[in-house]
């Protein structure tokens, strides 16, 4: 057999180097990366000092003074470019996100394909990016809204969507009139060095209207997110990650009254009914739950399935489980490749552990042999469980599935909205008054409500995030631009007296 970590570490920095990025950025740094395919390391990156942040952060602050003032589809001209540069390197960036956090090959690609699609959409955007015309309740008076740049806008990312988050923040920062700073996960350090060359190239065609500092990244741990958080230049900070990031940022913004936008984790649930074509729901529940080894923020984590369907659909369900491809996805084409590293396999075997202490029955979750020791791959769990109880109501970052038997709907969205998390959400059903009642205000409270589909994968069109621990924040489409521009209101007079609002007479 090859040895497929020396092939891995060599086709990463193939990739690096085609993109232009010097050998020395991600050979002879302090931060070690390894790949979970094989658990070799397959790079060292150089870190940013946390002394040298607020260099950086006033090189964008500078660049926010004028960015401001680019016209806004002059803005999204940039962004029109970056989805260019995008769609040209498709592949090379996709098969790093592969190499990198072990996403089997199409989610790879699907994630730079997200990225070039939010570029299409803030493309449109720069010219929308509208304001409001109020009724003034005084004569000759005009009542207007508009929305100018917010200034710079951080952005902390996950290790789980290394480069696609970025995007939904930096393409609607940037056609906003925002510069970016961005700090990813310490995981995933070469696609964000992949994506930063690819910003320059396009920054570099656009010309000098294209400031210096306006998109930076900084390499680094908590330490350096920190720098960031608390920089008074930084009025707005999209942060993704757990909830426990979520706590300690949203702390220190609140601090300082800047503006957070939390993307945090998930907790997610399906409700299938028994008027459900149970077909589908079997494979959109297989994908929402073993997809991308159940390290999506919206992973299917928990199913609540009516009696009248539970020993059908659940008896399918268990052989899926059984036979589920599990591999490298490097090597042949398996559906479920590995877990992130040796953390999170231990945080699945805890969970397993808990589940089965409260009294479930685990099918599955066992460690598979792919590529040696250092590499964590796991057959998919699936956990019938008597009730809600034990580790059903956190958030464990793999691929487990608890199944949960339910008589009545309304106890069936109780159980589901039941849980600290409230991300997304879907259910399976094909009775419109079940289905309408669940997307009602007494339905699901999650900020992602789907039908006849599971609750991940998510289009770029729509208001992205969720309620209650996971954070409130929105990014992506809907109007979630609105979370990088600051609100102005303007009430103008246009007469030759002075009426004051509410009918106040102060005569001097
Ligand atoms: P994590 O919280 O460990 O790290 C996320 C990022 O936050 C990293 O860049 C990390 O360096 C940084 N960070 C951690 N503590 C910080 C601090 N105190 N100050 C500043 N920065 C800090 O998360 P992870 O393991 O990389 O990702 C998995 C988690 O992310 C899951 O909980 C998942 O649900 C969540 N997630 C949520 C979304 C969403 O949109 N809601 C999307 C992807 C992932």
């Amino acid at each position: 057999m090859s040895r497929p970590d020396a092939t891995i570490a060599a086709e990463a920095q193939r990739i690096l180097e085609r993109l232009g990025i010097a050998r020395d950025r991600f050979e002879a740094g302090t931060l070690a990366v390894r790949s979970p395919i094989t658990g070799e390391p397959i790079g060292r990156v150089v870190e940013t000092e946390t002394a040298a942040v607020p260099e950086i952060i006033a090189r964008a602050h500078a660049a926010s003074l004028r960015w401001r003032l680019v016209p806004a589809p002059r803005r999204g001209e940039l962004v029109r470019l970056l989805g260019e540069e995008l769609r040209a390197e498709k592949q090379a960036l996709g098969r790093l996100v592969t190499l990198e956090v072990g996403k089997v090959v199409s989610e790879g690609l699907g994630e730079v394909q997200e990225m070039i699609d939010i570029c299409d959409f803030a493309v449109g955007l720069s010219r929308q990016l509208h304001g409001l015309v109020l009724p003034s309740e005084r004569p000759d008076h005009k009542l207007t809204e508009q929305w100018h740049p917010a200034g710079v806008v951080g952005i902390i990312s996950a290790f789980n969507f290394p480069v696609a988050v970025w995007s939904w923040n930096a393409a609607l920062a940037l056609v906003c009139g925002d510069p970016i700073v961005w700090k990813p996960s310490e995981k995933a350090p070469l696609t964000a060095l992949a994506v930063d060359a690819l910003m320059r190239r396009a920054a570099a065609r656009f010309g000098d209207d294209a400031p210096d500092g306006l998109a930076t990244v900084l390499i680094g741990g908590q330490e350096v997110g920190e720098a960031l958080v608390d920089d008074p230049r930084v009025p707005v900070v999209s942060a993704t990650g757990s909830t426990r990031m979520g706590r300690a940022v949203g702390e220190r913004l609140a601090r300082r009254f800047a503006k957070p936008i939390l993307e945090l984790g998930g907790n997610n649930a399906s409700i299938v009914t028994p008027s459900a074509d149970l077909d589908l729901t079997l494979r959109a529940v297989a994908f929402a739950a073993m997809g991308t080894a159940g390290q999506r923020c919206t992973t299917l984590r928990r199913l609540m399935v009516h009696d009248d369907v539970y020993e059908t659909l659940v008896g399918r369900l268990v052989a899926v489980y059984r036979t589920i491809s599990v591999g490298s996805p490097v090597a042949g084409d398996a559906l479920v490749g590995p877990l992130i590293d040796g953390t999170a396999f231990a945080a699945m075997g805890k969970a397993l552990d808990a589940a089965r202490a409260a009294g479930g029955t685990v099918h599955g979750g066992e460690r598979v042999d792919v590529n040696g020791a250092a590499s964590f791959y796991v057959r998919p769990a699936l956990v019938e469980m008597p009730g809600q109880v034990g580790p059903v109501a956190e958030e464990t970052f793999a691929p487990i599935l608890y199944v949960l038997r339910y008589r009545d709907l309304e106890q069936a969205i109780a159980l589901q909205n039941g849980v600290p998390q409230g991300l997304s959400s879907s259910i399976f059903g094909n009775d419109l008054r079940e289905v309408e009642r669940y997307l009602s205000a007494a339905g699901s409270d999650c900020g992602i409500a789907n039908v006849n589909m599971g609750p991940s994968g998510a289009e770029i069109g729509g208001a992205f995030g969720g309620e209650k621990e996971t954070g409130g924040g929105r990014e992506s489409g809907s109007d979630a631009w609105r979370g990088y521009m600051r609100r102005q209101t303007n009430a103008i007079n246009y007469g030759r007296t002075l009426p004051l609002a509410q009918g106040v007479t102060f005569e001097v």
